[in-house]
């Protein structure tokens, strides 16, 4: 028996930073692939030449690498693909599959009542019939013969099972414009036959190009593949995600510290489903992906889940991977942050930090307090929160740094322990909440200690 390797593909336009809803896609083609032993391909579909960028296209490709989906062979960029989809189309046209159209739109218009731009109104195939003498530069398109038979009009999805449309929804569409370029439904076709591409998984937005695309197959005599349209992602009002939902593009949640692994957990579990598992390795998605765990409804955008997966996965990382990670992908200058610190210093200090922040950039800005803020100005500030510090401060100086002081000085002066403790933290790292003072006089110099102490002390009331 032949057994087709599974090749899957994803797809996408240069015209924008990769998005949350993009890289959704492109993990379950990586997913399936992987689960299947199959290959995972990219192609840049570019032939929009006014939008697309080069700049987008490397931004597109640096969020695959730092999520480390990596295509199994070269990407395939459309656009240097025109001659093929020229060839192609010449010989749609030699079969009379395909016809060159003069209609103007004020033809149109005035033949078939055309009034809005974007109703759609069949074309009557008046230039299959009548093909007459053209000057060369008259502006034409090229239609398709879309065929009559209605089995070109119904697909089993892989994830929603039968769909039909109605042949009277479709007509002689378009697949070179006057401009010349060859429209996606066309050049799609052409460019998954050539990377012999055996399941199209992609956004639910293409279900009714499907039909087009299965006609264009059948014309070119190209085998079909399967297709599986994923469910929409939603945001917050029912609506598609949009910018407004707080979900930006894959470069801005690496800006703000979220780790690749924790985003590709969280957007694989976003319309997926396994036993009621949350959290996965890639290796895991792998192992247990399958395309019937998805499910048939949109899925809302969660920021808040996101926010716990990735505290959950900076909270598990060790302190010398995290740091290494932020150094080296994030750039965060620690010579900068924490002047004079060392490495394994800045280590014990994420150690203590890690388990209380949602962002890397949050812990950034968390390891920034180690520095000491200066005098602090806190409304809250009172005259007993600066007597305490002046106790702790004297004990330390007698018996020596230790976390016991706070018990004590809280004992002596009767009040509960975390009366003292906050504005002991305020002087040691500006704060009134964080971690432990235990913590904090581990990680700081017993001069450091003794110097916030007192210049707090020397703070005036606001
Ligand atoms: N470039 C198309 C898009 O971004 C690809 C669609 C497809 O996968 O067929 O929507």
């Amino acid at each position: 028996m032949e057994h087709k390797t599974v090749r899957v593909r994803f797809a996408p336009s240069p015209t924008g930073h990769l998005h949350v809803g993009g890289l959704r896609t492109a993990l379950f083609n990586y997913l399936f692939a992987k689960h299947n032993n199959g290959v995972y391909l990219l192609r840049c579909e570019d032939t929009d030449l006014e939008r697309s960028t080069e700049a987008f296209f490397d931004s597109q490709m640096r969020s695959f690498e730092w999520v480390g989906l990596i295509p199994d062979e070269p990407v395939v960029i459309q656009s240097t693909r025109f001659a093929q989809h020229f060839k192609v189309i010449d010989s749609l046209i030699e079969r009379k599959k395909a016809y060159k159209c003069y209609c103007t739109e004020q033809a149109l218009a005035a033949r078939l009542g055309k009034t809005d731009e974007n109703d759609f109104i069949r074309y009557d195939r008046y230039c299959f019939y009548n093909q007459t003498a053209h000057d060369e530069k008259d502006p034409f398109v090229i239609r398709f013969c879309m065929p009559e038979s209605l089995s070109e009009y119904i697909f089993d999805d892989l994830i929603r099972g039968q769909i039909s449309f109605s042949p009277e929804q479709y007509d002689d569409f378009i697949i070179v414009r006057t401009d010349g370029v060859p429209v996606y439904n066309f050049v799609v076709v052409v460019d998954d036959a050539f990377m012999a591409i055996t399941h199209v998984i992609r956004g639910e937005e293409h279900i009714a190009n499907t039909p087009k695309q299965i006609a264009i197959y059948n014309a070119c005599g190209y085998k079909v593949p399967f297709f599986a349209h994923l469910p929409m992602i939603l945001g917050a009002s029912g609506a598609k995600l949009s910018k407004r939902d707080g979900a930006t593009s894959v470069n801005d949640y690496k800006e703000h510290g979220y780790l690749p692994e924790a985003l590709v957990n969280y957007l694989a579990k976003l319309g997926w489903a396994y036993k009621d598992q949350e959290i996965f390795s890639m290796q895991e998605l792998i192992t247990h992906f399958s395309l019937e765990g998805v499910g048939k409804k949109g899925s809302i955008f969660d920021p808040e889940k996101l926010n716990w997966m990735n505290g959950l996965y900076i909270k598990n990382m060790s302190a010398r991977t995290l740091y290494e990670y932020m150094c080296t992908e994030l750039e965060y200058r620690f010579g900068e942050l924490l002047p004079g610190w060392s490495q394994e210093r800045i280590e014990k200090a994420i150690d203590v930090f890690k388990g209380r922040v949602i962002t890397l950039e949050e812990l950034k800005n968390e390891l920034g307090t180690l520095r000491g803020q200066g005098n602090v100005l806190i409304p809250e500030f009172t005259k007993e929160m600066k007597q305490y510090v002046a106790m702790v401060r004297e004990r330390f100086l007698k018996e020596g740094i230790s976390a016991n002081t706070i018990k004590e000085v809280a004992k002596e002066a009767d009040v509960p322990i975390v009366l003292v403790a906050q504005p002991v933290r305020l002087a040691l790292i500006g704060k009134l909440h964080g971690p432990g003072i235990g913590d904090l006089i581990h990680l700081l110099t017993t001069q450091e200690v003794l110097e916030r102490l007192k210049k707090l002390e020397d703070v005036p009331f606001i």
